[in-house]
């Protein structure tokens, strides 16, 4: 190739914003002369791996931006420690219909069976295809709102949990809430209704949801906005987390034994 090409290919694929090309036109070539391809096989080739350079390169961003505690999938969940859950139900949820027609889903249970592991493992899903994500604890979010509240930042605050296609909110019911932090959930809950999914989080049963909230008829308005579309996924086996220290202890018992 004529050095005068190179570089007005280079040129205009920087101008293009297709920096990945503009570095790989000799790897292309090569390709194309060893496969000795036809034009129209050589474009689907640049063009098909330039879109999935852009993909990647927007999955690792969104996935930088989402403060996700870490990146876990389904496939590092083992669903054979939790018989009673049924892995379709769970799967079904990671398809781009949940994020599409603006769904939720509740994992419930207690500590250790994996509720906050599957809620990142869907929201690293729904970003890989490509949906903007993110994820904070329940007191995080009525902190910042509050906060934000304070300062007069409210509008502004809220779009951090109201832009994106899927809001992970963990960890509700850890802590029960004042009647105003409740008033800031409800907000954004009713605002995301039918607009944006919401996965969230909690070791309290719905009905344990009036204690939360500190007022039965807010937990029943945001119930109402979060149920009506909405998978509930109950995990109520035993803690993944205490499963190797039982094990251990158990050994250290019969050894002493
Ligand atoms: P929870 O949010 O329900 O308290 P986590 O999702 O934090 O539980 O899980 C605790 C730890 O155990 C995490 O490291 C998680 O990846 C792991 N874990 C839980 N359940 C499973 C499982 N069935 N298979 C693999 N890892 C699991
Ligand atoms: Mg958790």
């Amino acid at each position: 190739m004529s050095e005068l090409v190179f570089t007005r290919i280079r040129n205009t694929a920087g101008k293009l914003g297709l920096p990945h090309l503009a570095e790989t036109i000799n790897e292309y070539t090569r390709r194309a002369d060893e496969g000795k391809m036809g034009y129209l096989d050589f474009l689907d080739l640049v063009l098909s791996e330039e879109l999935a350079v852009r993909d990647d390169r927007r999955f690792r961003q969104g996935l930088r931006l989402s403060r996700l505690p870490h990146h876990k999938t389904l496939d590092e969940y083992d669903f054979s420690f939790q018989p009673e859950l049924d892995p379709r139900q769970v799967k079904d949820l990671a398809t781009p219909s949940f994020v599409e027609g603006k769904a939720n889903a509740a994992l419930l249970g207690p500590p250790g069976v994996g509720k906050t592991h599957i809620a990142v493992a869907l929201a690293v899903a729904a970003c890989r295809a490509g949906y903007s994500i993110y994820f904070t604890s329940l007191d995080d979010m009525v902190r910042n709102l509050k906060a934000a509240e304070a300062a007069g930042r409210m509008t502004n605050k809220l779009g951090t949990y109201l832009r994106p296609s899927v809001l992970v909110v963990d960890e509700v019911g850890y802590q029960p809430l004042e009647r105003a932090e409740a008033n800031l959930v409800f907000q954004v809950i009713s605002k995301r209704y039918e607009k944006g999914s919401i996965i969230l989080t909690s070791n309290k049963t719905f009905s344990e949801w009036g204690q939360v909230f500190g007022d039965e008829v807010l937990a029943t308005a945001i119930l109402d906005r979060l149920l009506h579309h909405c998978d509930v996924i109950s995990i109520n086996g035993p803690s993944y987390r205490l499963k190797n220290r039982l094990a251990a202890i158990e050994r250290d018992q019969e050894s002493a034994a």
